[in-house]
């Protein structure tokens, strides 16, 4: 883990902050910052109410939850809180009183939320403010039930246009800082609705709620290109569609009898988002929300104008294909000693041999029969739409190259042939009778090895130096389903850190190396992420 140079206060500070930028997606300090900025000239107790809010959470969640920093100081822990103590405002600017009402409804939905939040995301979905909404309707049921007033606000002037101006200019600036085309996108398709929903009614409707669903719009266009799925390759047409959903929603709200009581608050975007979430299949929903992944994606388009993605496998990419760790001596004789395998042993001592041939016959009947699976074929496409640009393996199965990547570099050679080791002839396997009896030799003289690298025994320079220039140009590397923990694999990584390139460990578990700033640990089977991660890419399968 690395170290926190921040101090608790610091923590609490920029958890607050960045609560308040989850209000609208974003997601740093100084855009929640912005944000509240912006709110405070165009409703100063609203401001006042979400980040009354947001500490209260921040509270909840630090001293009385007692999660872990990590949890909320992201601020999505947090932003429950900051939503409602927002549409507090009314409440707060006519009695302070309230806020004690207002930290009991926080309290009320930190008591649901995790519930909320891992039903949602057990079927997929972002949870995004469910958790608030459902607590702001009861609230608001409440308040009516007893014949109070939610929403009036209890305000001097309404704001003039300078500070409208200022207010959406740096909400704009924040949203920019985020992501500059999702902001000027969602802009452009959000004025379109507005102008749509004020002109398209018989009624022109009052410019306030025109600017509440200009704005709720915005959100939804804006959320999905740059925070909940950065770099989809359909973000953009998914965001469209979830702004017309959203817009269809809103319109449609007030003339449903039995909703038409209740205000719609976000429900309409949230429902819109959903929507675009249900399109994708469940197991690929739940990858597409891990921030880790979303980092590969973004990495991986950066990369394919940049000079590519080098990927170093291992056995884990091969499990699924039913092939042992080649490796770590999965396929060696049982009850044999490990030394018997050795370099040395091969040249030196016959019985070494005769185990070494017969223990490398039974991994080529499994591999020759073992078919690449989708991991294998997802490399392929990820190659033939030029995100990644070498594949390097720890194993000798051939798997990538029946699934059709181009020049894969073999460190440990492959099982499918063998080799002279004096002329360095490559040859066919011979009958199994030409080891087991006598030793096999070349027409030179030299003793004959299936051509994968023992124990012991250099790997070849020309393949070394294939493997090194692969890495040297390289923008992000992907280590997929091995433990990094030969010597060979760990130079590769430490070469590509040296760049500081940023290097993606995919697999079940953790790697056997230290870990450095730049790496990110994805723990995932290949063969589920690769395929998730090429949708995401919007890459069709593989052509082998
Ligand atoms: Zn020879």
């Amino acid at each position: 883990m690395l170290a926190d140079t921040k101090t608790p206060w610091q923590t609490y500070a920029s958890a607050w902050l960045n609560a308040q930028a989850q209000v609208v997606f974003l997601s740093t300090p100084l855009q929640g910052f912005l944000f509240l900025v912006a709110l405070s000239l165009f409703s100063p107790w609203g401001a006042a109410g979400m980040a009354l809010g947001a500490l209260m959470a921040l509270f909840i969640c630090a001293f009385v939850l007692r999660q872990h920093p990590l949890e909320w100081r992201n601020g999505f822990n947090l932003f429950d809180g900051a939503v409602i103590g927002l549409l507090w405002a009314g409440l707060l600017s006519r009695d302070m009183q309230s806020a004690i009402l207002l930290a009991m409804a926080i309290a009320a939905c930190y008591a649901m939320r995790f519930k909320l939040v891992s039903t949602a995301y057990s079927y997929g979905f972002p949870s995004l403010g469910v958790a608030s909404l459902v607590t702001l309707w009861a609230a608001i049921y409440v308040t009516l039930y007893f014949g109070g007033d939610f929403w009036s606000m209890r305000m001097r002037s309404e704001p003039g246009t300078l500070s409208m101006c200022l207010a959406g200019m740096c909400l704009l600036a924040a949203m920019l800082l985020q992501n500059v085309r999702a902001a000027l996108f969602a802009l452009a398709g959000s004025g379109l609705a507005a102008l749509l929903f004020y002109f398209a009614q018989d009624y022109p409707p009052p410019v306030g709620s025109t600017i509440v669903l200009g704005f709720t719009v915005f959100l939804v266009l804006f959320s999905l290109p740059a925070t909940l799925l950065p770099g989809h390759a359909k973000a953009y047409p998914m965001a469209a569609l979830a702004g017309l959903v959203t817009l269809g929603l809103e319109l449609a709200w007030p003339h449903v009898n039995t909703l038409s009581s209740v205000p719609s608050l976000m429900a309409p975007m949230f429902l819109g988002i959903w929507v675009v979430f249900a399109f994708f299949k469940i197991e690929h929903r739940l990858i597409f929300l891990d921030p880790g992944v979303q980092a590969l994606a973004k990495h991986l388009q950066e990369a394919s104008s940049q000079g590519g993605a080098v990927v170093l496998t291992g056995a884990g990419i091969s499990t699924a294909s039913g092939i042992p760790d080649y490796t770590r001596g999965d396929w060696l004789e049982a009850g044999v000693p490990l030394a018997t395998y050795n370099y040395a042993g091969f040249v030196h001592n016959r019985y070494s041999r005769l185990m070494y041939w017969n223990s490398c016959f039974r991994f080529l009947k499994t591999a020759s029969q073992a078919q690449a699976n989708p991991a294998h074929l997802t490399l392929t496409a990820l190659q033939q739409a030029g995100f990644v640009t070498t594949v390097i393996t720890q194993n000798v199965d051939g798997l990538h190259q029946k699934a059709g990547t181009e020049g894969t570099v073999e460190l440990h050679g492959n099982i499918d042939h063998v080799h002279c080791l004096l002329c360095g002839a490559s040859k066919t396997w011979p009958e199994p009778a030409s080891w087991q009896h006598s030793d096999t030799f070349c027409e030179c003289g030299g003793f004959l090895k299936p051509a994968v690298i023992a124990f012991g025994e250099d790997i070849s320079l020309t393949t070394w130096v294939q493997a090194q220039q692969a890495v040297s140009t390289c923008s992000v590397m992907l280590v997929i389903g091995t433990q990094a923990a030969v010597t060979s694999a760990l130079a590769l990584i430490e070469q590509a850190r040296q760049r500081q390139v940023p290097c993606f460990f995919i697999m079940p578990g953790y790697p056997a190396c230290v870990l450095t700033a730049n790496d990110r640990l994805l723990f995932y089977k290949a063969e589920s992420l690769l395929p998730a991660l090429a949708d995401y890419l919007g890459l069709s399968k593989a052509k082998p």
